[in-house]
C-alpha cells in the first residue's frame, strides 16, 4: 500500500463545499483510502495576487494505485467539480496536487514528486505537517522549510479546526 499527501486549494464558489466534495469524491475512489483530513486554512494567494482568498487543506491517504494513475484520480476530480484552466495560478474551483508519494521521487512530463513548489509554500506546508505521520526525509525538510518562515507574513491561518475525515465530509449535499 502506497502513503500519499495531497494539497488541495479553492478560491471560488462556496470554497468549503468545494472541499468537501472533493475530499468525499476522494473516498469513493475505488483504490483510496482517506486516512486523515487537516484544518481548514485561509491562505493569501500567492503568484497571482489579485485574486480572493485560498482555503486550503491537505489530505493522507494510502492507495493501490500507482502515481500516474494518482494524478489521474485527482484531474477526474477537478473536472468533476467543474474546473477550468485559465490564468496560470488564477481563481480555480478546486486545485488537487501530489505532493508525496512514499518517500519516492517520480519525475515524467506529467507528474513531478514531491510537488516542485511545496517547499516554498506556507499554504501547503502547515497543513501538511499537521498530518504527516512518518519522518521522511522529506517530511523533515518540509519541517525546516517552515520554521524558516514567518506564517503572519505568508498569510496562512486557522479557518476551521479538523475533525476526522468523516466529520470532514459528513455535511456535503
Ligand atoms: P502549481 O503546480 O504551481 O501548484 P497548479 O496546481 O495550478 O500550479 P495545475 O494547472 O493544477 O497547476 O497543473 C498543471 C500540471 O501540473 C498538470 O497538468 C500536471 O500534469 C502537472 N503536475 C506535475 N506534478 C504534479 C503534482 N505533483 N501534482 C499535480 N499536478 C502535477
Ligand atoms: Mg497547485
Ligand atoms: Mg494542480
Amino acid at each position: 500500500m502506497n502513503t500519499v499527501y495531497l494539497s488541495l486549494g479553492t478560491n471560488i464558489g462556496d470554497r468549503e463545499a468545494n472541499l468537501k466534495l472533493a475530499v468525499k469524491l476522494l473516498m469513493e475512489m475505488p483504490g483510496i483510502n482517506v486516512k486523515a483530513v487537516s484544518s481548514i486554512y485561509e491562505t493569501a494567494p500567492v503568484g497571482f495576487l489579485n485574486q480572493a482568498a485560498f482555503l486550503n487543506i491537505a489530505v493522507r491517504l494510502t492507495t493501490a494505485l500507482p502515481a500516474a494513475e494518482m494524478l489521474s484520480a485527482c484531474q477526474q476530480i477537478e473536472s468533476e467539480l467543474g474546473r477550468v484552466r485559465e490564468i496560470r495560478w488564477g481563481p480555480r474551483i478546486i486545485d488537487l496536487d501530489i505532493l508525496l508519494y512514499n518517500h519516492e521521487n517520480i519525475e515524467t512530463e506529467s507528474l513531478i514528486v514531491p510537488h516542485e513548489r511545496m517547499f516554498e509554500r506556507a499554504f501547503v506546508l502547515v497543513p501538511l505537517l499537521e498530518i504527516a505521520k512518518e519522518d521522511t526525509a522529506q517530511l523533515l525538510r518540509a519541517q525546516q522549510a517552515l520554521q524558516s518562515m514567518d506564517l503572519k507574513k505568508e498569510g496562512v491561518v486557522q479557518w476551521k479546526q479538523s475533525g476526522t475525515a468523516e466529520e470532514f465530509v459528513r455535511s456535503v449535499n
